[in-house]
């Protein structure tokens, strides 16, 4: 998910590394580390900036010098919070193994207790960790066997997403790195070699790329490379030449960070859900809540506080619970309900949601729920933030640092919880053990079909450039797509500047028609669910006052394309799943009339991306 540095070559590794770490700075990390090999291993590392390493190692004097090869690590907490111990590389006991991991090792805790067991001391409550104490273990089982060989034996046992890089002062002449999941670059330069999670702290060394696929490693030495697959199939692999700038491979080859994230989210997805859905088992796995799923089971009632986005992912928990575990949920605005004395008692739960986990009105409401004797839960993305300090129990959405400030991997994300949640609270209950197994395959086949619809991407643009100099615009939806008519509108207003209302469709009747004239544009959400053909009326309504109807409409349907100008298939899917995939085609609209315009879409006007105000 962060970031991963390695060289190998003849010039000082210690100021290459952090100007490399410098480059990867755009996607934000929470702490930062670096190994290094000048004889022995040095390794240092330190919670929050770059800056803070940096100036760790000044005060460290000259330990660095003379090292020509090392690896270091920007780290995005997904297990324990950021801290000093924490950060990566971690190391074995005998502090000659240092690793770097990026990503998620979903059997973590399986493998720590297993490693405990055999006498294994934990220095962090990173599941990278692991990784380390698993080489270590394998090469003293047989001292015979290379580094590299002692990793790939390792990385059998592994279940998950990876990036790693490690050293050893055993081998110290070279680097071993593997890839799944998580992606890694080596860059070829004379006599030297770079490694890097993406080319951005590559790209001013040299243009002559090599990257690893999944399931590859390499050993890189000062004057060679090997790539093989993981089961030590040697690999041919292309030179590619590095023709984009700094400021373009920042953003992952987009134009902007919020196209960049929108296009992130099928990977975000199964990022959520890993180690988590277990479809044959027909059952989630949420660490965070466990020891809490009973009280959690027990509640007479939930009520949701969020503000803005977060607000429209609990406006879909509210159905997803409701509909599955048939626990009555209430959804309010934070801002509203620290200051309204609402009703709360022990009975109830509380969930709170914030990307950042530092929103000041949901982070009020938490502590005012609190202090009402509520059980208190947190999901947000940012690791150690306040509200998962402050909450109980709770879950983290892994979707990565997001910067865009108009959120959408984050939302998606979020979703997915509340959707693994709903299916917590009701194993056992209200649901069959079969009903989960399915629910849960439609969700782990969302990834996909998200896919799909960014590969219309283009198409959408088409519809955004007649739609881009609309002075108001409606998007109206019903049931589990309610939310997402919200959420459209809301993504449309944040970049756009466009007025925008989401409305549930029927309600249209009952004021917002009186607006409807040929000059605006009626975003309808026209799945194929039970309030489809009530749907179909209600574009009926709009189309007889010359309202200009885009549909988003399911794969196949003939019906909406008759009635509407443009429609946006989708791929088919149960009603509780829609919302994550009718939401992408509002983010794309909205990115492409926002930018159409002119608009600053990663930084909108009077907008921040963490509100730690009220
Ligand atoms: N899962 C690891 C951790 O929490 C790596 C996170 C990352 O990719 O930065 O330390």
């Amino acid at each position: 998910m962060c970031g991963i540095v390695g060289y190998i070559g003849r010039r000082e590794a210690a100021p290459l590394l952090l100007n490399g770490l410098k480059r990867l700075e755009y996607r934000g990390y929470d702490s930062a580390g670096i190994a290094v090999l000048n004889g022995d291993m040095q390794v240092f590392k330190r919670k929050g900036s770059v800056g803070n390493l940096e100036e760790m190692l000044n005060v460290s004097g000259t330990v660095m010098l003379g090292a020509t090869a090392g690896i270091a690590h920007t780290r995005w907490a997904t297990h324990g919070d950021p801290s000093d111990r924490n950060a990566h590389p971690h190391m074995n006991v005998t502090g000659d193994i240092a690793l770097i991991h990026n990503g998620i090792v979903e059997n973590y805790s399986t493998l720590k207790q297993d490693l405990i067991s055999q006498g294994y001391v934990f220095n962090s409550d990173t599941d990278s960790e692991v990784l380390v104490h698993l080489i270590d273990r394998i090469w003293k089982s047989d001292p015979s066997l290379e580094l590299e060989a002692a990793v790939r034996q390792a990385l059998r046992h592994v279940e998950g997403a990876y990036g790693i890089c490690v050293v050893s002062s055993r081998e110290p002449d070279k680097i071993v790195v593997a890839r799944k999941g998580s992606p890694l670059v080596i860059g070829i330069g004379n006599n030297e070699f770079f490694i890097a999670s993406d080319a951005a702290p590559i790209v001013e060394h040299t243009n002559k790329v090599v990257y690893l696929s999944d399931g590859e490693m390499a050993v890189i030495t000062r004057d060679n490379y090997t790539v093989k697959t993981i089961e030590n199939v040697e690999q041919e692999k292309r030179v590619t030449e590095l023709d984009f700038s700094l400021e373009k491979i920042e953003k992952g080859g987009y134009e902007h960070f919020m196209l960049k994230e929108i296009f992130e989210q099928p990977e975000v997805m199964r990022d959520v859900m890993r180690g988590r859905v277990r479809i044959d088992e027909g059952r989630v796995q949420l660490g965070g809540i466990e020891d809490y799923l009973d009280r959690l089971k027990q509640a007479k009632r939930v009520v949701i506080c969020a503000c803005g986005t977060s607000w429209h992912a609990g406006l879909i928990g509210e159905y997803l619970i409701e509909e599955f575990a048939r626990i009555p949920v209430e959804v309010d605005y934070a801002s509203e309900f620290r200051y309204r004395n609402p009703i709360v008692s022990s009975d109830d739960v509380v969930i709170v949601i914030s990307q950042s986990g530092e929103t000041a009105d949901t982070l009020a409401a938490l502590r005012l729920a609190k202090e009402k004797g509520a059980m208190v839960m947190g999901i947000c993305n940012v690791v150690g933030s306040t509200i998962a300090r402050e909450t109980l129990c709770g879950m983290y959405t892994h979707a990565g640092p997001e910067v865009g400030v108009a959120s959408t991997k984050a939302f998606t994300a979020q979703v997915i919880v509340l959707f693994m949640l709903a299916m917590a609270l009701s194993k056992g209950r209200t649901i069959s053990h079969d009903e989960i197994r399915l629910n849960l395959r439609e969700l782990a086949e969302v990834p996909d079909k998200v896919s799909r619809i960014l590969e219309q991407n283009d198409a959408i643009k088409v519809i955004a450039n007649e739609f881009k100099d609309a002075k108001n615009a409606l998007y109206l939806g019903r049931g589990f797509n309610f939310p997402v008519a919200l959420e459209g509108a809301l993504k449309l207003k944040e970049i756009s500047y466009i007025h925008a209302e989401g409305y549930p469709a029927a309600e249209m009747k009952h004021g917002p028609i009186a607006l409807i004239d040929e000059d605006m544009p009626v975003f309808f959400i026209a799945t194929r669910d039970n309030t489809y053909t009530k749907i179909l009326s209600n574009i009926e309504e709009v189309r007889s006052r010359k309202g200009r109807v885009i549909a988003i409409a399911s794969e196949g349907d003939r019906e909406v394309s008759r009635l509407a100008e443009h429609v946006i298939y989708i791929p088919q899917a149960s009603g509780p799943v829609m919302p994550l995939l009718t939401v992408v085609p509002f983010q794309l609209l909205a990115y492409h009339i926002a930018t159409l315009r002119g608009c600053n879409v990663d930084r909108p006007r009077n907008l921040a991306k963490s509100v730690t105000v009220e």
